[in-house]
């Protein structure tokens, strides 16, 4: 076992600094900024690495700055087009998860307006010419592994076991959104028909674990992106053989409807859960988990001294999954 994930602002100024430097030695006319491209000039496939989408998930930015530098050393080769997105920088550098909006909800043309929101509108002319979109996350809380998590569709999960994405999935039946009203970067790219694959990689901060998982992610995504765009292989034939990960679909939540509701410490995302386990910490008003399953994005909000949590309460205090084991597509293939 590792550490538990770390935030330093010196590291994150010089990773910023390294990919500021890879931006600077191939400029692009017309990138919104934060925006590194390069061209490899054998085929047209796409591949965009989404890094920070929120802010403060800054595990996967060591390796968007290796695979950048590996590519400019030629020690890495890529044929197709390849663009690396730091989504939100400014909340990186305050160590949040976003300044006015949530970056990762304001892919809309109708959304209110915020520094993210105009974010999402100067990166959307560039997702929509993705082939493939690698959104590299990280959870608030620890992970039991690190996670898949998108909707299910036929090149999805080929996508999920081409690249080895994960241990598990959290998947739903495809056009579920996970937020109404909302959009992800993911969902703007698989609305258009492209891929568009998002992996939890940990719980957030700088850590070795997930860097190197950031980093084989790239990497594989690169290579078989090079097979598919020069017709050597399809998406199938790169899944074949490949594990699959343990898939989840979600279930229920647990309302949070009064500030004073609190879960007991050390929930983790994907913990296994019993129907009617007592969940909330002591002084809380009772909760009980409504499902057998695990659990999904345990929130623990700054409180004030009476224990009531502070700003506007998340939807939801905790989600539950349940595991679908014979995998998604026998819950979700339309019959043939
Ligand atoms: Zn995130």
């Amino acid at each position: 076992m590792s550490g538990a994930p770390t935030w330093r602002r010196d590291t994150l100024d010089a990773l910023l600094a390294r990919f500021d430097a890879r931006v600077a030695a191939a400029p692009a006319a017309g990138l919104p900024a934060d925006v590194a491209q390069r061209s490899g000039g054998d085929h047209d496939y796409h591949v965009i690495f989404g890094c920070i989408i929120h802010g403060d998930e800054v595990g996967s930015l060591p390796a968007a700055v290796a695979v950048l530098e590996a590519l400019d050393q030629g020690a890495l080769r890529f044929g197709g087009r390849l663009s690396v997105v730091l989504g939100n920088r400014p909340a990186a550098l305050a160590n949040r998860r976003f300044l006015e909006a949530d970056l990762n909800r304001v892919f809309l043309p109708d959304a209110p307006d915020s520094w993210e929101a105009r974010r999402a509108a100067a990166l959307i002319p560039l997702l929509d010419t993705a082939d493939l979109f690698l959104d590299l996350h990280q959870t608030i809380e620890p992970t039991a592994s690190a996670f898949a998590i998108f909707p299910w569709s036929p090149e999805g999960e080929h996508w999920v076991r081409a690249l080895n994405a994960a241990p598990r999935w959290v998947t739903r039946p495809p056009g579920v959104n996970f937020s109404p009203g909302l959009r992800c970067a993911d969902e703007h790219v698989r609305l258009r028909g492209a891929s568009g694959v998002t992996v939890e990689l940990g719980q957030k901060g700088f850590d070795p674990e997930a860097a190197a998982l950031a980093e084989r992610l790239m990497r594989e995504a690169l290579r078989i992106a090079d097979r598919l765009g020069r017709g050597e292989q399809t998406l199938a034939e790169a899944a074949e053989g490949q594990p699959s990960p343990i898939a989840y679909e979600p279930d229920s939540h647990v309302a949070f409807i009064d500030p004073t509701m609190a879960l007991r410490p050390g929930l983790q995302n994907l913990a296994p859960v019993r129907r009617g386990e007592l969940l909330s910490a002591e002084g809380s008003p009772e909760i009980r988990s409504p499902a057998d399953g695990a659990l999904l994005f345990p929130k623990y909000p700054l409180r004030d001294a009476a224990g009531r949590a502070l700003g506007p309460l998340p939807a939801e205090l905790v989600r539950v999954v349940r595991p679908l084991p014979q995998g998604p597509a026998a819950a979700y293939a339309p019959p043939k």
